[in-house]
């Protein structure tokens, strides 16, 4: 990989900058495990507080956040309902059903997006026969939808839904910062209703670590929440370092996040008359790209588009997946445009 390479893999990719590793250096720190570590417990409010919650628990990953919210609300036995393409179906191992005896019941959608209706002819009737379902999970942005954006009102009439069914809802928000910046509207607004959110601070927001996990009802749920990340080797000691990158985060690098969407439908655009190709229209900061023809496939162009300096990542066999970020600039992706172009003529 030369020093001029455009990773596009993921937001992953992001690494701390200058300012942000100060802040880390300079974080007050305590055993969070032992009693409290006075910087992760400011992150936590702050999410919170951001996420219109009542608390939050701080985690290295949101894997294992988005497991925690599932073992806090579906009870073993019992299905959790879900997009069929969301990360907890694809991208966690099984984990619902190696960890918590909690079956995937998976809602195939055209486009990614989950409504009501969907929910409602989703539910099985009451029966000794047959499953309960235990929780809703919902995805927003959606990864593996590319980025797709679920607006403030289709989110409500699923939150409806679940509850009319009496069922907890997740919101796996990975990237719910990011859907809040599409929107223009607060990340709280996107999470009303929900019993459990997760987010991400290591994609978008540029952190090299950490996830948060939100919850609508305080003492017992945490209490609850600590006691599963703890059983799943998550508690942190000194954790006021990656926190205090989470704390930076959130101040510096949200306000930002529409730079990467306005990137990402610039690549979109720079690609859309390449024959060979065919981007899709990006609601946030991921493009998905068609290889069309069926003569090329995802794993044959990417080693050579990693070495005309280009980074993307396979979504399928005749389909790459670029992620916009915190570390490639407008110029970054003119110029990836540009070699993704002359790779694939
Ligand atoms: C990345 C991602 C996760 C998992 O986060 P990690 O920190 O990589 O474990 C969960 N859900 C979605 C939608 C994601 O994109």
């Amino acid at each position: 990989m030369t020093p001029s390479t455009i990773d596009l893999r993921s937001d992953t990719v992001t690494r701390p900058s200058p300012a942000m590793r100060r802040a880390m250096a300079e974080a007050d720190v305590g055993d969070a495990v032992l009693d409290r570590d006075p910087t992760t417990r400011r992150l936590e409010e702050r999410v919170a507080e951001l996420l219109g919650m009542d608390d939050a628990l701080f985690f290295p990953s949101g894997t294992q956040a988005n497991q925690t919210g599932v073992a806090l609300l579906a009870p073993p036995g019992t299905e959790l309902l879900l997009e069929a393409n969301a990360h907890l179906v694809h991208y966690e191992l099984a984990g619902v059903a190696a960890n918590w005896g909690v079956q995937i019941r998976p809602i195939a959608t055209p486009d990614g997006l989950l409504t009501a209706e969907q929910v409602n002819v989703a539910l099985r009737p009451p029966s000794p026969h047959l499953p309960r379902a235990g929780a809703l999970a919902v995805e927003n942005t959606h990864n593996a939808a590319g980025g797709k954006v679920m607006a403030p009102d289709v989110m409500d009439g699923i939150v409806g839904a679940a509850r009319a069914a009496r069922l907890p809802v997740h919101l796996d928000g990975a990237r719910l910062w990011n859907a809040a910046a599409a929107l223009a509207v607060p990340p709280a607004r996107l999470a009303r209703g929900v019993a459990t959110v997760m987010v991400s601070l290591s994609k978008g927001l540029g952190c090299p670590v950490g996830s948060c996990l939100a919850f609508s009802a305080r003492e017992n749920e945490r209490a609850r929440a600590w006691e599963i990340r703890k059983r799943l080797g998550g508690g942190m000691r000194q954790s006021g370092i990656l926190a205090a990158a989470g704390l930076y985060a959130l101040e510096h690098n949200m306000n930002r996040l529409s730079e990467d969407h306005e990137n990402a439908r610039l690549l979109a655009q720079r690609l859309s008359d390449c024959p060979a190709l065919r981007p899709s229209a990006p609601e946030s900061n991921i493009v998905m790209i068609d290889l069309v023809g069926g003569g090329q496939t995802a794993d044959g162009v990417i080693p050579k588009l990693a070495q005309a300096g280009v980074r993307l990542v396979p979504f399928g066999t005749h389909r790459l997946r670029a992620v916009t970020h915190l570390d490639v600039s407008r110029d970054d992706v003119v110029r990836a445009a540009e070699v993704i172009r002359s790779a694939l003529r």
